[in-house]
């Protein structure tokens, strides 16, 4: 069995728990990422749409996805290691933020995008058919479901456009990205148990000392990272920190439909990411041209706050046509098709969608949690945040009375650390949804 004492124990072998592994082991610590699951990415990464974008409420939120981007781009570079399955491609394909002409989530985007010179364009109705004739400029909000009376309604207007980001785009396996970082960290230096559950953490002098294993090993390490995903509430609270945190997590059921694309039109070359608000729908190509719709949490539908170890792993009816169905005033010959395909998952949700990244009130024991559907794209700068926090902490910085603030890899920008504190106040400024 190997040496059960590390420098550092990370929780979670997601998508953000590797970018963690590889950048603290990077920083000289011998790590270690313990996973229940067989395999890395093995958890929600797995069924994660992985689209990368940079449409957020917040300027941090939008600072930071700009430069998560970068990751993806330099991913050989960035990943420094070979790996037997391949390496993740980035397909930069660019994204549609549909505008209703309201003062809304898109027009504010905008404005921050304008703000912080992020490049975008901005798209006519007559634009808009002229670059992707499949798609139809009718307006139809607010979103509803199949089961209300005026869902098949015509359209009662022209949407006034659209902004498109050329940057932006979606990576087609999340989990083969993991197994990339495995690698990586692992060429560094790092550790990986799968089959590892954990289900103590342990604690001596007051601080962290390490976690114990459901078969009964244990591994003594003075760091401790949550990064459970969904279960992270769970983690929180073997560590006695769940009612010390002021902003909390829990497990949200999503659906993502997978549809093939309309007959005749290459979606895979020739398709976008799209954010449609009038629809209350999200959509991607995926390989095998087709299209991956989710739901962009509109009022209309309901939210299912599950237990991340008990709920429903199928797809519903009724889910399915609320989505489908939406996409299909977009996408009008995208069709329904009579067999239902597609994920379900689940996000790891915060009180404001906005994750937490930060130490705890038990020393030594760190978060990178609350991911809240949208931190797929985030995972390098994520990783690259918690090293920062980690390694400023341990040195004996009070990151709660001086947040830290890391400086971005790739565009240099400030990453102010405090944004994400567990102790924060609900922002206002989120769309209390899975765009953040
Ligand atoms: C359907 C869906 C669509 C999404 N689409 C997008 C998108 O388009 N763009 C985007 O940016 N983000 C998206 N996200 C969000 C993104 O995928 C997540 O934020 C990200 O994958 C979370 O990674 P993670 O490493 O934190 O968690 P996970 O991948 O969930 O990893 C957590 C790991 O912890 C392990 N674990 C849990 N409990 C224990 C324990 N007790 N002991 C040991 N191991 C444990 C689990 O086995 C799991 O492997 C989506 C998410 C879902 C579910």
């Amino acid at each position: 069995m190997a040496d059960s004492r590390y420098d550092a124990v990370v929780i979670g072998a997601g998508v953000i728990g590797c970018a963690v592994t590889l950048e603290l082991t990077r920083r000289g610590l011998r790590v270690l990422d313990v996973d229940k699951a067989p395999a890395a990415g093995a958890g929600s990464t797995i069924n994660s749409c992985a689209i990368v974008r940079f449409s957020y409420s917040t300027i941090p939120g939008i600072q930071i996805a700009y430069e998560g981007m970068r990751y993806w781009t330099d991913w050989a570079n960035y990943v420094g290691a070979d790996d037997e399955l391949g390496l993740i491609e980035y397909h930069q394909v660019g994204q549609l933020l549909i505008r209703t002409g309201e003062q809304d989530h898109t027009e504010r985007v905008a404005e921050l995008w304008t703000e912080l010179d992020i490049p975008f364009e901005s798209w006519t109705p007559e634009e808009l058919k002229a670059r992707l004739p499949i798609l139809d400029s009718g307006l139809y909000g607010p979103p509803t479901r199949p089961d209300d009376e005026h869902f098949w309604d015509d359209a009662h207007g022209q949407i006034a456009g659209a902004y498109y980001s050329a940057e932006a785009g979606y990576v087609s396996d999340p989990q083969l990205s993991c197994h990339n970082l495995q690698r990586g960290a692992e060429a560094a230096g790092a550790e990986f148990w799968f089959g590892a559950e954990v289900t103590s953490i342990d604690q001596a002098d007051g601080r962290v000392a390490g976690i114990t294993l459901a078969d009964g090993r244990s591994v003594t390490a003075p760091i401790v990272v949550n990064v459970a995903g969904p279960h992270s509430y769970l983690i929180n609270q073997m560590a006695g920190v769940y009612d010390t945190m002021n902003i909390k997590t829990k497990a949200l059921r999503h659906e993502v439909a997978h549809v093939p694309a309309p007959p005749g039109f290459d979606f895979m070359a020739n398709g976008v990411v799209a954010a449609d608000d009038d629809n209350g729908v999200y959509f991607r190509p995926e390989v095998g041209n087709n299209v991956l719709v989710g739901s962009s949490d509109p009022e209309c539908d309901p939210r299912e706050w599950v237990d991340p170890d008990d709920y429903n792993t199928n797809l519903t009816q009724a889910q399915w046509e609320a989505q489908v169905l939406r996409a299909n005033r977009r996408i009008p010959e995208l069709g329904v098709p009579h067999d239902r395909k597609g994920v379900v998952d689940l996000y790891d949700v915060s009180d404001d969608w906005i994750p937490i990244y930060d130490r705890t009130d038990l020393d030594g024991f760190y978060v990178a949690i609350g991911t809240s559907g949208n931190q797929y794209k985030n995972a390098g700068v994520a990783g690259h945040m918690m090293a920062e926090l980690i390694t400023a902490v341990e040195a004996g910085h009070d990151h709660d009375a001086e947040p830290v603030v890391a400086t971005g890899v790739y565009t240099g920008c400030e990453l102010d650390i405090g944004f994400f504190s567990r102790n924060r106040q609900i922002n206002p400024d989120s769309s209390m949804s899975v765009h953040g």
